[in-house]
């Protein structure tokens, strides 16, 4: 299946029925499996054998669903996850504890952000906030041997920066320090972070993989290209578990993946529901398909409102005048999905009159799904803040983020023009 090209994998990867089998995965809504044979379950227990027992440690439908993710994105193994958020924090806690720290991308998605920023300090991980777009002197001056990772999204939302994963990956090489990659917004169609250097990848399935506002979920991948062993940085990858039966996982073929399992999994459960797996293994059938669509819609919807005389500024990676242009073309060459923001002339009052003479394009605050849709940050997500707090935060007043789906763009264009004409 390795061998497959991405498109191919997207409707093939992660489950092949036997005969008699249902040709598509089955939603396996069990909490327990039966076994006939106490020595089979125990082999289960001890990760001798790979069998089902307890649906919050795997479930054969989330399986499924972990399996094409992980072909996906060319790993060895992938965990499922009850959100984006809850996947963020397993891999976090599977690395990181008490007087750690962890060195976070201040592009990242909002959620993140409130994460690292105010929960995860409260049980003692520190979060030290870079610029991607600072030097790489500048972003090596915050490690220190407590530092566990580097995290960063490879289309950051909303603040669209293109990730320079070689500037990222050279100091995480340097320090032999793991480098996760937020890969929701641009989906291993558009970029495989395992080629540019990253050793995990996360993703909220609740956006462009699923695809149609249907399942929350979330998937961590463990890409099998780091090694633990030894390594001082990792000590708890390198003596006994004695929660699982003094197991060290540095000396497994899959550390990450099988620590994450066997301990945050297991302890703290927030797992994907097969329910959700199933319908976001579906999405996954037209993600190539879907990837290609949404990346030219935008092109076209940035092109049009770059040269629109209401709008002060666009940002989306297409552009060739855009600040990201350059890495967009390496890193994401075929495409630079549905993501956009825009600032149009005028104030909170213009673009509330904007927003409610959209007739197609609706207001949502979610994002990355086939239909278009709309968000005005400064009166709604971040409407408590002032406009000079806005700027602060990048969300200036007169920004709208827009998620380009998967429409006629001919459609899309003349909804925001007719909207347009009545500010
Ligand atoms: C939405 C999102 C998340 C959080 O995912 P949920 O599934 O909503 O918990 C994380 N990262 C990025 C880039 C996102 O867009």
């Amino acid at each position: 299946m390795k061998d497959y090209k991405l498109d191919t994998l997207c409707v093939q990867a992660g489950y092949s029925p036997k005969t008699g089998e249902s040709r598509i995965p089955g939603i396996c809504q069990s909490t327990t499996f039966f076994y006939g044979d106490s020595q089979a379950m125990a082999d289960c227990f001890d990760l001798k054998s790979d069998g089902y027992f307890y649906s919050r440690l795997s479930n054969p439908t989330v399986s499924a669903f972990e399996n094409r993710v992980a072909a996906l994105e060319d790993g060895v193994c992938a965990i499922g996850c009850s959100s984006g958020m809850s996947a963020t924090t397993l891999a976090t806690l599977t690395v990181a504890g008490v007087g750690d720290n962890v060195l976070i991308s201040q592009a990242c998605y909002g959620g993140t952000f409130n994460l690292f920023g105010t929960t995860l300090p409260k049980v003692g991980i520190e979060c030290r906030f870079f610029n991607p777009d600072d030097s790489a002197e500048n972003i090596e001056k915050l490690i220190d041997d407590r530092t566990k990772f580097i995290l960063a999204e490879t289309v950051a939302n909303p603040a669209i920066v293109i990730l320079d994963f070689d500037k990222i990956s050279a100091i995480a090489k340097k320090h032999s320090l793991l480098f996760i990659v937020d890969n929701t917004l641009a989906t291993p169609v558009l970029c495989r972070p395992k080629k540019f250097g990253a050793n995990i990848v996360i993703h909220s399935s609740s956006k462009y993989l699923d695809g149609h506002a249907a399942a929350l979920g979330g998937m961590i991948v463990d890409l099998g290209n780091f090694n633990f062993k030894g390594n001082p940085r990792y000590a708890s990858f390198n003596v006994p578990d004695e929660s699982y039966h003094g197991l060290v996982y540095a000396d497994l073929p899959v550390a990450f993946g099988t620590k994450c399992r066997a301990q945050m999994i297991r302890d703290i459960g927030a797992i994907m529901a097969p329910m959700n797996a199933y319908i976001s293994y579906l999405g996954c059938d037209t993600l190539a398909l879907r990837m290609e669509r949404h990346s030219s819609n935008a092109k076209k919807v940035a092109a049009y409102l770059h040269n629109h005389p209401k709008i002060e500024w666009v940002k989306h990676a297409s552009l060739p005048d855009n600040k990201y242009h350059a890495l967009a073309e390496k890193y994401l060459p075929n495409g630079q999905g549905g993501m956009m923001s825009f600032g149009i002339k005028g104030d909170v009052k213009t673009c509330a009159k904007f927003m409610e003479s959209l007739k197609l394009i609706t207001q949502e605050t979610h994002v990355a799904d086939v239909r278009s849709s709309v968000l005005h940050p400064a009166s709604t997500t971040h409407r408590q803040l002032s406009a000079e707090d806005l700027v602060k935060a990048g969300v200036p007043e007169n920004l709208v983020r827009l998620s380009v789906g998967i429409e006629n763009p001919d459609d899309i264009i003349a909804d925001l023009d007719q909207a347009l004409a009545k500010i």
